[in-house]
């Protein structure tokens, strides 16, 4: 079976754009952005696109490369104060000079729909998560889709950064998973991966996993979003595209279940970061 993310989500944004029809108010969401990089602009784009297809507004903030910390903490101060935007997210990565945890943890955890902030990310720790990071809501969520319980199986995390390893692998482990989370240093990735019923990988490596990596009646989410150049030698200009860290077509004979890349996971991030949203707008006008 192909986990097919667009169509998971347009199901799950009927179900959000119906939810957001009853409130009081439209939920909006404050974007910052430093600096103009062009894939940050695209990133922003869809949410804006996506936003507005659930009837939530997006009120995009830019900021010139050299601002100052004082400058984003004190913008970020009066938005957690402005009760007419209930979630805040800076638009990641920032330039150098820029420490992206420090932004994190001034954003009020109720507006952290990102959850990245220290608060978030305890409370999804202790199991009692406010909101949940949207990469690894997305991949939960595109699971229990397609009727894929992780309770009682054996889940392989592949990567461990804050944003994405880590956070999926606290929710699978709250779903009742066994997990294994692999990095860098893992001395022996293949037979890690092979043992998984549940393999996501979210290492930034083009075809990290191929044929030698999985084994049959798997489901594997694939997490990466990697632009790399086109292989048709006759174009005169390769051409770049989009794929992930799993060789999809050498798996897929193999693997009983797999998401594509594009169209897996990415669709469910964005429809996730909205379902947060709505969740932040009703913590905050809950009279
Ligand atoms: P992302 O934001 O997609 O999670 P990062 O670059 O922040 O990407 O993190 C990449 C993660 O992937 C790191 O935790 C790193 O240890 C892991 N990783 C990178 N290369 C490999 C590899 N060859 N084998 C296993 N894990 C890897």
């Amino acid at each position: 079976m192909i986990l097919d993310g667009q169509k998971a989500r347009d199901a799950k944004a009927d179900i959000l754009s119906k939810k957001i029809t009853g409130f009081s108010a439209v939920p909006t969401l404050c974007i910052i952005q430093v600096g103009t990089r062009e894939e940050s602009t695209l990133y922003i784009e869809q949410k804006k696109k996506f936003g507005a297809k659930v009837g939530a507004q997006v009120v995009h903030e830019q900021f010139p490369e050299d601002v100052s910390e004082k400058t984003l903490l004190d913008f970020i101060a009066t938005k957690n104060a402005d009760t007419n935007i209930h979630g805040i997210i800076v638009q990641m990565p920032l330039p150098k000079h820029l420490n992206p945890l420090v932004f994190c943890n001034a954003i009020l955890p109720e507006k952290d729909i990102d959850g990245l902030g220290a608060v978030n990310t305890a409370l999804l720790a202790e199991g009692k998560p406010m909101h949940i990071p949207a990469t690894a809501k997305g991949v939960l969520s595109l699971l229990n889709f397609y009727g894929i319980d992780p309770k009682g199986k054996h889940a392989v995390v592949v990567g461990r950064s804050h944003l994405v390893g880590k956070p999926t692998a606290a929710l699978l482990l709250n779903s009742g998973a066994t997990v294994t989370v692999c990095h860098r240093g893992t001395l022996d990735l293949s037979q890690e991966t092979k043992s998984a019923v549940i393999l996501v990988v979210a290492a930034g490596v083009p075809r990290l996993i191929g044929k030698n990596q999985v084994s049959p009646g798997q489901t594997i989410v694939d997490v990466g979003i990697n632009t790399v150049l086109g292989d048709h030698l006759e174009e005169e200009i390769p051409k770049r595209k989009i794929v992930g860290d799993v060789s999809f077509d050498e798996v897929l004979p193999i693997v009983e279940n797999i998401s594509p890349v594009p169209g897996g996971v990415g669709p469910m991030t964005v429809l996730s970061l909205f379902e947060n949203l709505a969740s932040a707008f009703e913590i905050q006008t809950r009279s």
